[in-house]
């Protein structure tokens, strides 16, 4: 009797050895397992983020290429020369474009319409002016996003632009080197202060603007005018603003907008003046050489 427990006590002994040694392998195992695991993932993570980071190098290398291929381009296209002939007065096909364009900028709203602009991807055009000139970077981060920078007036003082030609041209030369500044050319796309149509000239020179209109085509530039007030520069509201910018009777639309701190409702009726186009199947374009030029008559 007593042999034979001493004989179960061997057994359990050496079972219990042999229980032992297998639970600790199991657990040494599992432990290595979890280990190279999280190793693993550590390292799947790593060469994922190192794969995304490279990815993203290459893609930002590529978006660099493309905007300089694309700035030279434009550059080459849309500089100021004389003899050269831009736009046409009377499109052809039935394309619906709505042109949408901001005048007196940069200011410190221009980042906001920028903002909206590309939510919607529109483009648009910028008539700037020598005014605020801490905004002035504005104008090369709006010609990077694809968008066009012509030209409006330094001064935008009626007196002094339309004094005489030599002194509108002097005024047009002077917010042409801010651009050049910006953008690396001198564009030939302006507009008039006031547009072609306005009477404030003839107080001060009778007669200017029909020699003016010649002569800036003369010397390569092409001024453009608007063929839908939003009423901004009236001062309206919201409301106003929204419905003065909204038409469906026109194929192609040139809408004149501001850019200044003091036109918060511009930035606050443009979300719906974008959808309502974009509803209506209408495409943004920016100025450039080929599209629709919007001339008035000229008053004086
Ligand atoms: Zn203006």
């Amino acid at each position: 009797m007593e042999r034979r427990k001493r004989r179960g006590i061997r057994r359990i002994g050496k079972n219990g050895i042999i229980l032992c040694a297998l639970t600790c392998f199991v657990i040494v195992g599992t432990v290595f397992c979890m280990a190279a695991n999280g190793m693993e993932n550590r390292i799947g993570v790593a060469a994922a983020r190192h794969f995304v980071s490279v990815e993203s190098k290459r893609a930002q290398v590529m978006r660099n290429f493309t905007q300089k291929v694309v700035n030279r381009w434009r550059k080459d296209a849309f500089s100021v020369r004389p003899g050269r002939a831009t736009g046409t007065t009377e499109p052809k096909d039935g394309e619906k474009v709505v042109y949408l364009t901001f005048d007196d900028g940069p200011s410190e709203n221009t980042k906001k319409v920028l903002d909206i602009l590309e939510q919607y991807n529109a483009k648009a055009t910028f008539f700037i002016t020598g005014a605020n000139e801490e905004c002035r970077p504005y104008i090369r981060e709006a010609y990077n996003a694809g968008h066009t920078i012509g030209l409006h007036t330094y001064t935008h003082n009626y007196s002094e632009v339309y004094a005489s030609e030599k002194a509108y041209f002097e005024d047009l030369e002077r917010v042409g080197k801010v651009a050049e500044e910006q953008i690396g050319y001198v564009p030939r796309f302006i507009r008039f202060p006031g547009g072609s149509s306005n009477m404030v000239s003839a107080k001060y020179n009778k007669g200017i603007m029909t020699k003016l209109v010649g002569e800036v085509q003369k010397r390569g530039y092409q001024y453009y005018d608007w063929n839908l007030d939003s009423g901004d520069g009236a001062g309206h509201g919201v409301e106003a603003i929204r419905s003065d910018s909204m038409t469906d009777r026109m194929n192609q639309v040139m809408i004149l907008f501001h850019d200044l701190q003091t036109k918060d409702a511009t930035v606050e009726a443009l979300p719906a003046v974008l959808k309502y186009y974009q509803d209506l199947g209408y495409k943004f374009k920016a100025i450039d050489t080929a599209g629709y030029v919007c001339h008035h008559s000229v008053k004086n």
